[in-house]
């Protein structure tokens, strides 16, 4: 075989479809988010960035920037090793005591990124509780179903966020079968919430375990930031919760919230936990602070989503269709992988304004999406100027307006 040439003609198929990822190379601005410098063409320039998931701008919070220093001149840089050989440090401790007391859990367990979370605690417990049952929502992310078909348990997909579908299928199984829901609080392309309360009614009845992955939730939903399942009081209902420190937390690292046994289990189990070297001192500092600081900031939290409603409805004046979402995600819709492309970068190399084309496999075809996801501190100016831009792009390629 030529290795090259089927490489090549892959990237050419993808380049076709127009489903080709180009990365903007971006130098992130502390004190200065979110704005950013853009490397393009040989020169810089300024852009203001739209499609972050440092929700908060926690990424330069200067108590997360104190955070990380702290622990790297005390620490130095790496873990120096897995959890078990000589990797697990104070802070690492430290961060998980806080995770479960964010999440009113016993325990905490950290891995190296979310993906490795969901993709070690699901395919655990899919593996070693015999005869499981894993029910899975048909949108959740691809480390929950890459963590489900790793476990090789038997497995059902419910309709998105269909109770109705979910409670046949809950219903089907043996009432003595070992069963696990596992599901999303915000799911992150269309801005939906999951119905937390209902879910976990059904796992009552049905004698379920329940997963919930409230990666774009924590940090920015509940009194203290501790997800949806908080805002919704059914927090001490799910028994694993699982999070990021990547995204509103803005740092980088992955957790899973529960009870003692159950977390020693996946510490204990999970080959993904185990086999894997611990983060750096640092990062769980910076963590740290930032999970302590957003605890008690309630105010950044009601901001946010006033911003996001905000740049809704000036979107909505100006006529360019977005879905109406319950959360601080403000999908744009384009609807064709090639316009979305062309319009992405008319509005970074024209405008300066920066936007990733969600494209196929990350959204269905025919649903491809700006998304835009505007933090606190995006000013009216800018999403002024953002709105101005959009209806001159819209109008140049004349991409549908909403009806
Ligand atoms: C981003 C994401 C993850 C993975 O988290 P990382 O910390 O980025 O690895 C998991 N679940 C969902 C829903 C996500 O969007």
């Amino acid at each position: 075989m030529d290795y090259e040439q089927f490489f090549a003609g892959k990237i050419a198929d993808l380049k076709d479809e127009g489903e080709y990822r180009v990365f903007a190379d971006l130098e992130r601005k502390a004190g200065r988010f979110p704005r950013a410098s853009h490397h393009r063409d040989g020169g810089v320039e300024e852009v203001v960035v739209w499609c972050s998931n440092d929700y908060l701008c926690q990424g330069q919070n200067p108590v997360v920037l104190k955070g990380m220093h702290e622990a790297i001149d005390k620490c130095g840089a790496g873990a120096g090793g897995t959890r078990n050989i000589s990797g697990t440090n104070h802070y690492h401790v430290l961060l998980e005591a806080e995770l479960a007391d964010l999440h009113k859990k016993e325990a905490g367990l950290l891995f190296s990124a979310g993906y490795t979370a969901n993709m070690t605690a699901l395919s655990t417990l899919a593996a070693n509780i015999p005869d499981m049952l894993v029910i899975s929502d048909a949108l959740n992310h691809n480390s929950m179903i890459e963590g489900i078909r790793h476990g090789r348990s038997q497995k059902k997909v419910f309709r998105h966020n269909d109770l109705e579908h979910l409670e046949e299928i809950l219903q089907a199984a043996a009432p003595d079968q070992p069963k696990m829901i596992a599901f999303e609080s915000v799911y992150s392309m269309d801005g939906d919430i999951a119905p937390i309360k209902e879910i976990c009614d059904l796992a009552d009845k049905y004698n379920a375990l329940t997963y919930i992955d409230e990666v774009h939730a924590v940090g920015m939903y509940g009194a203290t930031g501790a997800g949806v399942a908080e805002r919704d009081g059914q927090m001490h209902r799910i028994d694993i919760i699982q999070g990021t420190m990547a995204k509103a937390f803005g740092v980088v690292g992955g957790y899973i919230a529960g009870s003692e046994a159950m977390c020693d289990f996946v510490r204990s189990f999970g080959q993904g936990f185990i086999f894997s070297s611990a983060m750096p001192p640092g990062v769980a500092g910076a963590a740290l602070a930032s999970v302590k600081w957003l605890k008690e900031h309630n105010e950044i939290r009601v901001k946010h989503q006033e911003r996001a409603a905000t740049l809704k409805r000036k979107l909505t004046e100006a006529g360019i269709p977005n879905m109406e979402t319950v959360s601080h995600i403000v999908p744009v819709m384009v609807g064709d992988a090639k316009l979305c492309k062309q319009a992405s970068d008319d509005l970074l190399y024209k405008y300066n304004h920066y936007v990733q084309p969600i494209n196929y496999p990350t959204v269905p075809r025919g649903t491809e999406r700006l998304r835009f996801t505007p933090s606190p501190i995006h000013t009216d100016e800018m999403m002024d100027d953002l709105v101005a831009a959009l209806k001159e792009v819209w109008n140049n390629l004349s991409i549908k307006l909403a009806a």
